[in-house]
């Protein structure tokens, strides 16, 4: 039997097109496929989307730090809208292959069944539809990114403001606040019809693989096997009635704090406690180098995991002319390791940020284990659960000599990560129930009825804010959220991990050994298991009951309260 030899490293593919790959998969197409051969056949697939992926990692890698470059935005645009959806395609050809076959190991059933979902809501119909999407996807992309505000006679982009947005003088924030509204307010119209042709599209999607709509499509889309839309309404409701009112609590003590009548949705980033934001590291060296304390604190074997990425180079950590907004941590599958990029400028939000994507870096090193690529991403809730308990987990080390902060900073920091933790969960819900309301009322495709939805929604989650006078604002804040365009009910999963992540540290409170440990358990096993088993395995119970998140919610709450109890008066 003549077999098509792969190609020895992902470089040898680096400025591949599709003509170059495909022969690869007319070859497992192609070759003869019996008990006998299945197992080299799956290895053989499994290591070439190992090559194809790590190439495509490593030119996004490349243009994100340079987006300047041509030739590197040419070899990213060629991978991500050429290679990767034509490889995308034939892979589900060879999942039907063998699923077909009837091979099955228990090792490979949570991806047998995730093979078997794809082939069933495959349509080639939806082909077309969804690369239309990532057309109107990349407008977005294209009218959000290029938004500019005029600042203090200068032009500058969005991201700029939110040093302002934390100032202690409440008219800059005010001014800060509606300076980043504005470009959504301009823009209002043009992205209200641009989210009516997505709206119309998916919902066509939905109905032609057989779904009345396409929250009942995202479903199985996004291989959520183990939870239903009803659900997330209970999640939406135990979010109302314990984080919304702890929240409108928190919120009173900030009022009070800052001597204010009211608050407005510009006092809300400012800390109460400090005439000047903290400043945990001043260089990318000290950044680095302070993290790698702090992970080998929290287990020594994370610790070499991180000085692995410093020796092989796999940061880039500050922020540089010409680098792509945001923060990622990439696979490259291939080699077996992770890429963690990000925009560090020296504040607190930066720490957090590289703790959570060394999280999602611990999942790489630890489901490499496995052996086959599907093996080893369990899907988004997993994901966050890794990245959300490590923010968790490594905050009390933060502090000096090994970590970035004096003791009082320290307190700082944690209640502002705290503080974010309810926030976050609010918000969570109100995105959530607004994209089921979009998909389901039935007036999802109406722009005012929506932006009317999404105030109603609003209001039922976010208490304790003075909004009278910005609805137009307040509005504008979904379009601002990008998953609702790019990647629709990409949010809940968010919340699902966070409160994965609070049993894990409400468990490293009592043992901290043994939860990093049961912690360390549940990355290693990759994709292999279910949701349920991966969250037993981790320590946590995969729930939405309304009384074990209010347990959770009220230990965050109790943490807020003794942090702010030690910081000065
Ligand atoms: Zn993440």
């Amino acid at each position: 039997m003549s077999v098509l030899a792969l190609p020895p490293s992902p470089g040898d593919l680096a400025k591949a097109r599709w003509e170059d790959i495909a022969p690869y998969f007319d070859d497992l197409a192609e070759r003869p496929l019996d008990e006998t051969t299945v197992e080299s056949w799956l290895d053989a697939w499994s290591r070439l989307e190992e090559l194809v992926t790590e190439a495509a990692a490593v030119a996004m890698i490349a243009y994100t730090i340079d987006t300047s470059d041509a030739e590197k935005e040419a070899d990213h645009l060629r991978f991500s809208t050429e290679v990767l959806p034509r490889m995308e395609e034939r892979s589900v050809e060879l999942a039907r292959r063998l699923v077909e076959s009837g091979f099955n190991t228990p090792a490979m059933e949570t991806t047998l069944a995730r093979f078997r979902t794809s082939i069933e809501i495959f349509r080639e119909a939806n082909v077309a539809i969804f690369s239309e999407l990532e057309e109107l996807s990349a407008r977005y992309q294209r009218i959000t990114g290029s938004m500019m505000v005029e600042w203090e006679g200068q032009e500058r982009p969005l991201p700029q403001l939110q040093p302002f947005l934390k100032s202690a003088d409440r008219a800059v924030r005010e001014r800060a606040f509606r300076a980043a509204a504005s470009p959504y307010l301009d823009k209002h119209d043009d992205l209200a019809g641009l989210f009516d042709r997505m709206y119309g599209l998916r919902q066509q999607a939905a109905r032609n693989a057989g779904f009345a709509n396409f929250r009942d499509y995202i479903f199985p889309a996004k291989y959520r096997f183990y939870y239903t839309p009803a659900d997330c309404e209970r999640f939406h409701h135990a979010i109302e009635e314990t984080a919304a009112p702890a929240v409108e609590r928190m919120l009173a003590v900030r009022r009070k704090r800052l001597s204010l009548d009211v608050l407005r949705p510009w006092d809300l980033a400012v800390d109460p406690y400090r005439q000047a934001p903290l400043r945990p590291f001043t260089t990318t060296e000290e950044f680095v180098g302070r993290a790698r304390g702090v992970f080998g604190k929290v287990d020594p074997a994370l610790g070499t995991e991180f000085q692995t990425m410093i020796d092989e180079r796999l940061l880039d950590l500050d922020s540089r002319k010409g680098k792509a907004p945001g923060g990622y941590c990439e696979t490259l599958h291939h080699r077996g390791r992770p890429f963690i990029f990000m925009n560090a400028v020296g504040l607190v939000d930066d720490v957090m940020t590289l703790l959570h994507e060394a999280g999602h870096a611990f999942h790489a090193f630890a489901s490499h284990s496995q052996p086959l690529i599907w093996q080893r991403h369990p899907g988004s809730e997993a994901a966050e659960l890794a990245s959300m308990s490590m923010e968790l987990l490594a905050g009390p080390h933060l502090a000096k000599p090994v970590g970035y902060f004096a003791t009082d900073e320290h307190r700082s920091a944690w209640l502002e990560h705290l503080e974010d933790i309810l926030l976050s969960l609010v918000h969570i819900a109100s995105v959530d129930a607004f994209q089921t309301w979009i998909y389901t009322s039935g007036d999802g495709g109406d722009a005012a009825a929506r932006d009317a939805a999404w105030l109603r929604i609003r209001q039922r989650f976010e208490r304790g804010v003075d909004w009278s006078g910005l609805e137009r604002e307040r509005v504008a804040r979904w379009y601002r959220q990008l998953h609702i365009f790019q990647y629709p009910f990409y949010y809940i999963e968010y919340g699902i991990a966070q409160i994965g992540a609070l049993q894990v540290w409400r468990n490293s409170r009592r043992d901290h050994a043994g939860a990093v440990a049961q912690y360390r358990r549940a990355l290693a096993l990759g994709a292999v298991r279910g949701l349920p088993e991966i969250y037993r395995t981790a320590g946590a119970e995969l729930t939405f009951d309304v009384k074990v998140i209010g347990e959770l919610v009220k230990l965050v709450e109790e943490e807020i309260e003794r942090v702010r109890a030690e910081l000065p008066g």
